[in-house]
C-alpha cells in the first residue's frame, strides 16, 4: 500500500511541477517579447492586446499547480491511504486552487486594467530623444499637434480608436508622428468607474458611398457591472478611405536638407 501511495503522490506532484513550469514559461515568454520591441507603437499595441490574456493564462496555471501541491502536502501530512481520504484531500486541493484562481482572476479583470493603463502611458510618453541632435524632443499637445496632422488624420482621431502623437525636435525640425491604436484598451465605465468597458462589436448602420460618409455603431460592454452603451461614428466615404491606408504606421519626417537618407532609415527604428 505504502508504495502505491507514494507513487500516486509523486504523479500529482509531477502535474504540479508541470503546471508551474508552464506558468513561469508563459510569463517569461510574454516579458521577453515585450522587451524585444524597438518601436514603441508596436510595443504599445502588443501590451494593450496581449498582457491581460498572458497574465490570466499565467494565473490559471499557477492556481492549478497550487491545487496539485496542496493535494500532495495534505496527502503527506495525513499519510493518505484510504479511498475516501483521496476524495477529501482532492477536494481540499481543488478548493485551495480555485480560491487562489478566483482571487487572481478578479484582480486581473478589475484592478489590473488600471495598472495596464499606467504601463501603456509610460510606454507612450517615455521621453524621446532626437536621433539628429540627441536632445529631448517635445511632445505637442492636442491643439499644437493639429498643425502637423492632415485633415484625414484629425478626422481619424475624432472618429476611430486612434491617437496620433507628434514629437518635434525644435533645433533640427526632426518630427515623429506616432500612431496609436487604442481600440483594445478598456475605457472607464461610467456606471461602476472600473476600467473595464471594452468594445464588443461594430455594425454598419449606414453603408458609406463613394462620396458620402457612412455610420458605424460601436457596442461597448463593461465586464465588471455589465453596463452597455453604444457610440455612433462616421465612416469615411470610399474615396476618403483610400487615404487612410497610408497612415498605418508611424511617420518620420525629416527636412531633406538637414540629414541624409541613411539617417532617415535609422531614425525609423529610434
Ligand atoms: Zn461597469
Amino acid at each position: 500500500m505504502e508504495v502505491f501511495d507514494q507513487s500516486a503522490l509523486k504523479t500529482v506532484l509531477m502535474f504540479g511541477d508541470l503546471m508551474i513550469s508552464l506558468s513561469i514559461f508563459t510569463f517569461l515568454g510574454y516579458a521577453v517579447q515585450v522587451i524585444s520591441f524597438r518601436s514603441r507603437t508596436d510595443k504599445y499595441k502588443f501590451v494593450s492586446e496581449k498582457e491581460s490574456g498572458a497574465l490570466k493564462v499565467t494565473a490559471v496555471l499557477l492556481a492549478g499547480s497550487i491545487s496539485f501541491y496542496s493535494f500532495v502536502l495534505m496527502g503527506l501530512s495525513i499519510n493518505i491511504s484510504e479511498t475516501y481520504q483521496y476524495f477529501f484531500v482532492g477536494l481540499f486541493g481543488l478548493i485551495v486552487g480555485s480560491t487562489l484562481g478566483y482571487g487572481l482572476w478578479s484582480f486581473l479583470s478589475f484592478y489590473h486594467p488600471f495598472i495596464l493603463e499606467k504601463r501603456l502611458k509610460d510606454i507612450r510618453f517615455h521621453p524621446m530623444n532626437s536621433p539628429v541632435t540627441g536632445k529631448p524632443m517635445m511632445l505637442l499637445n492636442e491643439t499644437q499637434e493639429d498643425a502637423h496632422l492632415s485633415q484625414e488624420m484629425i478626422e481619424e482621431e475624432d472618429n476611430f480608436s486612434v491617437d496620433y502623437d507628434v514629437w518635434v525636435d525644435e533645433e533640427s525640425d526632426f518630427k515623429v508622428i506616432e500612431r496609436y491604436n487604442t481600440r483594445f484598451h478598456p475605457q472607464i465605465c461610467e456606471s461602476c468607474n472600473f476600467r473595464t468597458l471594452t468594445e464588443k462589436k461594430q455594425e454598419i448602420i449606414e453603408q458609406p458611398q463613394l462620396h458620402q460618409k457612412g455610420v458605424l455603431r460601436k457596442h461597448y460592454e463593461c465586464s465588471y457591472c455589465g453596463h452597455r452603451e453604444h457610440k455612433d461614428v462616421e465612416i469615411a466615404s470610399w474615396d476618403e478611405e483610400s487615404k487612410y491606408t497610408m497612415y498605418e504606421k508611424d511617420i518620420v519626417e525629416i527636412p531633406a536638407n538637414k540629414i541624409s537618407k541613411s539617417e532617415t532609415e535609422e531614425a525609423e527604428m529610434y
